[in-house]
């Protein structure tokens, strides 16, 4: 007999507690409670484009502690075991260490790229603890910080950002600011464009931020891994998700560095407000080379 493990991560807890309903845009078109299933196993979560929602995912440290208990097993296909040793590669990766958020998307990357040698799924465990041991070491890191930065992802990225319906709430002024921003940005030259790209990466004010609130994006890390059983059940497409992730994370990176520079405040709420923003936006267009592309926006 199959038995099925449910799990409920502290922020929906949280978000049950709630006794009024949310009214932000993202609760307008759906609730923020989701239940995913499967035969041997159930996932509570929440919706990201709820600026509650996201407020509990991303600014809480303790979001993603896991409560769980044995179910009645649901009437639906099991968990694919390649996806779930990848899934559960990628969490490892995510809280085995205290490697900055880059370097665990960069150990991610090369878990994905050597992912078609690997048909078995502990193989994928197997390969995945190997990284941990890297990360823990600090070998990671090095090979990371050996790479070359490759610009031209980045500056398409930052101007796809630009170009997009960003619809956060924000006070009228923020949200004002940062449309002038973004404005400015859509309509620069090249030349321009690559000078502040090169301003809003070197930011101290943003190293100085992303240590101190690092939980943060680990847990947008996290929350990608866990409501998405990243990276997904079609292995074909993991070079394109993992693509993504990476465009998610630099976007809002790049966000926090503007708000930084328009002197903004970027407290818990306005972090949320940005987070369920971009994922109101509609899912953004891969690069050609989806895995190098990823790994070239964490430089
Ligand atoms: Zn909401």
């Amino acid at each position: 007999m199959i038995s099925t493990e449910s799990y409920t991560p502290e922020y929906v807890l949280r978000l049950r507690q709630f006794t009024d309903v949310c009214a932000c845009p993202g609760c307008r078109q759906q609730p923020w409670q989701i239940t995913r299933l499967w035969q041997d196993q159930i996932r509570h979560s929440a919706r990201p484009d709820c600026d509650r929602a996201a407020q509990e995912i991303i600014c809480r440290e303790d979001a993603f502690v896991l409560h769980s208990e044995i179910a009645p097993p649901p009437q639906a296909a099991r968990l694919d075991p390649r996806q779930q040793a990848m899934n559960q590669a990628a969490i490892n990766l995510a809280i085995a260490s205290d490697a900055a958020p880059e370097t665990i998307l960069y150990a991610l990357g090369v878990l994905i790229g050597k992912s078609r040698e690997l048909a078995e799924p502990q193989q994928i465990t197997a390969f995945g603890d190997e990284l941990v041991t890297m990360l823990q070491q600090g070998t990671l890191a090095q090979a990371f910080a050996q790479l070359p930065p490759v610009e031209s992802y980045k500056l398409a990225t930052l101007r796809a950002l630009s170009r997009s319906d960003l619809d956060a709430s924000f006070d009228p002024l923020t949200g004002m600011t940062l449309v002038l921003k973004l404005n400015e940005i859509n309509v620069m030259s090249t030349r321009y464009l690559q000078d502040m790209l090169a301003s809003l990466q070197q930011d101290r004010q943003l190293a100085t931020f992303m240590q101190e609130r690092r939980s943060v994006f680990i847990n947008v890390l996290l929350y990608v891994f866990y409501h998405h059983v990243f990276p997904g059940v079609d292995d074909r497409a993991w070079e394109a998700q993992y693509n993504r992730l990476c465009q998610h994370f630099f976007s809002l990176k790049m966000l926090c560095a503007l708000f930084m520079q328009s002197y903004l405040v970027l407290d818990d709420e306005t972090l949320a407000a940005l987070f369920a923003a971009l994922h109101r936006l509609p899912d953004a267009e891969v690069h050609d080379d989806p895995l190098l592309g990823g790994i070239a926006l964490l430089k």
